[in-house]
């Protein structure tokens, strides 16, 4: 079964593959319960654990690998835990926007979502020294502007949709913009979270249990070579001792097999841009909003 659009990877290599970070860190508590949060002990430092335990054994990770990634972290974490992201910096990882305090753009207004995304991003250029050129949207809350604004401010790529195997261009009134997709499969929060403060109670699962999942994305895509790879996980879920250690073991497993690109996003989007602009490989066009034209029967709606 083969790719309808597989790309060509860096050196033959049949998967580009990604393991980005989202640090929410303790927003998620603040924007949960706003001023109560401070009464929560337990789930802050449950959240807390992200960058003053796990980011560190995580970027030791990667050193010992040699490998450059990307972390999504909102702008309030970026202020509030300055060191773990001068540590992050001072390895070379890339740093995307995540939303100011982890906020869902399709909950704000146009105003408001174009105001914070603003503020954030000089926040992360004045802690980073350089403009994001990649979005995460907390939640993968994306509203129908954001793609827009995000063209907007220069930036380069999303990685919030989940629309392809491969990376595709979403066209806006504003430019263009590489979507580098994601998918449930390959979040960590459905096999682990476990958080009643914030609404969360799944059962988790054992690391090889969560890894055997992930690891099917990666076969699947190394049996139908040029698609990409991408693990959505967080340093509070995915850090923790016994799950990070069965990172190490397939990061390990991964590079062995030799059919591997391991890059940041930024890379992964640039490398599209160049061989698309080169006219190696056309990718396929997204034009947004989805909903142009459609016609949904108003006494149907709600019905389902
Ligand atoms: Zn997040």
């Amino acid at each position: 079964m083969q790719l309808a659009r597989p790309v060509p990877w860096p050196n033959g290599a049949k998967v580009a593959c990604a393991i980005t970070l989202d640090m929410d860190a303790d927003s998620l508590i603040h924007i949960h319960h706003g001023e109560d949060a401070q009464n929560k002990l337990s789930a802050t430092s449950m959240l807390r654990y992200g960058p003053e335990v796990a980011v560190p054994r995580i970027l030791e990770t990667f050193r010992k690998y040699d490998l450059k990634q990307s972390f999504f972290i909102p702008a309030w974490c970026i202020e509030n835990h300055a060191e773990a992201v001068e540590a992050i910096v001072a390895d070379d990882h890339e740093v995307g926007y995540h939303g100011y305090i982890h906020e869902a753009p399709n909950s704000l207004s146009e105003a408001q979502e174009h105001d914070w995304m603003c503020r954030s991003i000089e926040i992360i250029e004045k802690h980073t020294g350089k403009r994001p050129r990649g979005n995460r949207s907390p939640l993968y809350h994306m509203s129908a502007k954001t793609p827009e604004f995000l063209a907007q401010e220069g930036f380069v790529y999303d990685s919030s949709l989940m629309g392809d195997d491969v990376p595709y261009i979403l066209k806006t009134g504003r430019g263009n913009l590489v979507e580098l997709p994601v998918s449930w499969a390959t979040d960590d929060w459905p096999p682990y979270v476990h958080a009643p403060d914030l609404g969360y109670m799944f059962a988790p699962q054992s690391p090889d249990r969560a890894m055997e999942i992930f690891v099917a994305e990666f076969e699947a895509l190394r049996h139908s070579p040029g698609g990409l790879w991408i693990s959505v996980w967080h340093p509070f879920v995915s850090g923790r001792l016994s799950r990070w250690q069965r990172v190490d073991q397939m990061i390990k497993y991964m590079l062995g097999t030799g059919d591997v690109w391991f890059a940041t996003l930024e890379e992964i989007a640039n490398h599209i841009n160049a061989i698309s602009g080169s006219g190696e490989y056309e990718p396929r066009l997204d034009s947004l909003p989805y909903s142009n034209g459609m016609q949904v029967p108003q006494e149907l709606i709600g019905k389902a």
